[in-house]
């Protein structure tokens, strides 16, 4: 019989009569002829109430306690499920994540899903009951409660689905689908029809709450095909499935208002200095996003990067303690940043799609402090109240509003080392532990950096219009925040072209009348390609200290979802790429 997990969040479940909605979609799933598993969220605000009443008493509640106050805002919504569904005449059977035995780890508030037994669920399916499961908690193995992180219904709906092997997973929400960004933020936004798993996860973690990030990872690694559609309507969805909707350079954007931007000021240039900073962040399970390493000036470094905002003091602590331990010259932080992001599979084989993205946002005179790229993304950190002009400006640019030509080729190179990675799967000792698919070295590359770039709003676009039309196809680009009026661009491009690269950056320090670029014509970059590479915090530090232990000195790193780059001198490369294929041995898929 197919086996179908229906999702309900929030908004869809946030009053009795919303409940009995719920419940009629469920029965219309049973009555398809399908086993039906429900998963709820708390209703409506239920969390954020529970977290408030703990921050009356203190604003740093004990992490334990708080997944106990937290989960039972879904214990409430299984049992009315489940009272709705008796009323409505069919049997159902409500279970918290413990008595469904979903094994968790012990990071309280952040936990990560170890294992999923589904006998007793199978057991009431069975018996023709509805088995009605509570989101967003699981046990750890002393038994003390825990929660997946705020959002994480939609990890517990679509890691149900993996174990049980359900044929859909349905994400009932307050939207009628994925669109090519917030809605909410811009109505000219498009419903998709269909998504990558790779777009959708980049695009979750780069604010699109629409899905927890999460519970992508385990759609990928597990090819579970997820539809969210509406709780209010029948109207179909969006398909989040391994081939992306068209081959446009960009499937959608996304904005995060929440974020923080931290530098550590005058770092000593030498291996080990970025491991051993992210090593103590990744420890506090803080996920950092946007890490800018400048080339070193005068054995001297600056590292930039961005956290969520909530995550601010604590890795300021953090970046104290570093900055004193190592003799750096000081910390710098900014609140009220916003990181935009432009995804899309296609953007890695077409080229112009970052330089459209900066003249995009320059033409609405916004300064871009940062600026990182990765194979499907491109992300500028701007001030939170450019934000949403600049997500604006960059829908519109790449024409998001209007409907792509839908790709007559379903089939593309992610779904096919999406099956390699199934077959593999059964290896994995958790279900949320990291997979690694491949590891590799590219050594036809060079570095060009300009040190001084004028930081107003525009010179990026400039810069990578004017190297384009010298014929120059760039790869890896960031920019670092500004210093004294000026910020540090640097750029990777193929080694044949990187005279024509360097002459059209030399025109343009010329007219800046700006320090010459400093160039490195052999570089290599090593890529570490897998699920979940960023939420996973421990991932980065483990590259950087394979490769520091190794004396090899890391200078520009780029980090997505899927892939972390990172770019050392040629001659370390071979030396780099043995040592990582060693450390990561055991998780090569
Ligand atoms: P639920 O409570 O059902 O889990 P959420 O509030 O977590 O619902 O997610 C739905 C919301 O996600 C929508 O109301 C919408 O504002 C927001 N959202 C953000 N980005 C997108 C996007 N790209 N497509 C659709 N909705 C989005
Ligand atoms: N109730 C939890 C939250 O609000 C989980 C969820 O809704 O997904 O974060
Ligand atoms: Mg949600």
């Amino acid at each position: 019989m197919p086996l179908i997990v229906q999702k309900f969040g929030g908004t869809s479940v946030a009053d009795p009569q919303k409940v009995l909605g719920a419940a009629r979609k469920a029965i219309r799933a049973a009555q398809s002829g399908n086993q039906v598993v429900v998963v709820v969220s708390a209703m409506g605000k239920t969390t954020d109430h529970l977290i408030a009443l703990a921050n009356e008493i203190t604003d740093r509640p004990n992490t334990r306690e708080m997944d106990t106050l937290m989960s039972s805002g879904e214990q409430i919504t299984i049992a009315l499920m489940a009272i709705a569904l008796e009323s409505l005449g069919y049997k159902a059977v409500s279970m918290t994540g413990a008595q469904i035995g979903i094994k968790t780890d012990n990071t309280h508030t952040k936990a990560r899903i170890k294992s999923i037994s589904t006998d007793s669920m199978r057991r009431a399916l069975d018996a023709g009951k509805i088995v009605i499961a509570a989101g967003f908690q699981g046990v750890n193995e002393d038994g003390d409660i825990t929660t997946l992180g705020r959002g994480g219904s939609d990890t517990s709906a679509v890691a149900l689905a993996a174990a049980l092997d359900a044929d859909e997973c349905e994400i009932y929400t307050d939207v009628d689908g994925v669109y090519t960004t917030d809605p909410r933020i811009l109505p000219e936004a498009r419903k998709v029809s269909q998504i990558s798993y790779d777009e959708m996860l980049e695009l979750a973690s780069l604010g699109a709450g629409v899905m927890h990030s999460r519970s992508i990872e385990f759609a990928k690694k597990f090819g579970v095909t997820v539809h969210v559609r509406s709780s209010f309507s029948d109207s179909v969805g969006t398909l989040i499935v391994a081939t992306p909707e068209s081959d446009a350079p960009v499937a959608g954007c996304a904005v995060a208002k929440n974020e923080a931007r931290l530098t550590l000021v005058g770092a000593p240039d030498k291996p080990g200095i970025a491991m051993g900073l992210f090593s103590r962040i990744a420890e506090a399970k803080i996920a950092t996003d946007m890490i800018v390493q400048n080339v070193g000036l005068e054995g001297r470094t600056d590292i930039s990067f961005t956290v969520p905002a909530t995550d601010l003091l604590a890795t300021l602590d953090v970046l104290n303690l570093v900055s004193e331990e190592i003799g750096a010259e000081r910390v710098e932080y900014q609140e009220k940043v916003a990181k935009v992001s432009a995804v899309g599979l296609g953007m890695e084989n077409q080229s112009g799609v970052a330089e459209k993205m900066f003249r995009a946002i320059s033409e609405k005179k916004i300064n871009i402090s940062m600026i990182t790229t990765s194979e499907i993304k491109i992300s500028a950190l701007v001030s939170l109240d450019d934000a949403s002009q600049t997500l604006r400006a960059v829908h519109s640019t790449f024409g998001l509003q209007n409907a792509p030509v839908k790709l007559n080729q379903p089939e593309t190179l992610s779904s096919q080392s999406l099956s390699k990675v199934e077959l593999n799967i059964a290896r994995l000792s958790g279900m949320e532990d990291i997979v690694i698919e491949s590891i590799n070295l590219d050594r036809r590359q060079s570095r060009i950096t300009l040190p001084e770039v004028p930081d107003t709003p525009g010179i990026a676009a400039e810069m990578f219009e004017r190297i384009a039309s010298a014929g120059v196809i760039v790869d890896m680009i960031v920019q670092s925040c500004g210093r004294d009026g000026k910020a540090m661009i640097t750029f990777t491009a193929p080694r044949n072209i990187l005279q024509k690269a360097l002459d059209a950056s030399r025109k343009l320090t010329n007219e800046w009348n700006a320090a010459e670029p400093q160039f490195n014509p052999e570089i290599a970059i090593l890529t570490v390609r897998g699920t979940g590479l960023r939420s996973h915090t421990g991932l980065a530090y483990r590259m950087f200290k394979t490769l520091a232990d190794g004396d090899i000195n890391v200078n520009v790193i780029s980090t997505s979802e899927r892939s972390i780059s990172i770019t050392v001198n040629d001659s370390c490369g071979e030396k780099g790429l043995q040592l990582l294929k060693n450390e990561f041995a055991a998780e090569i898929m």
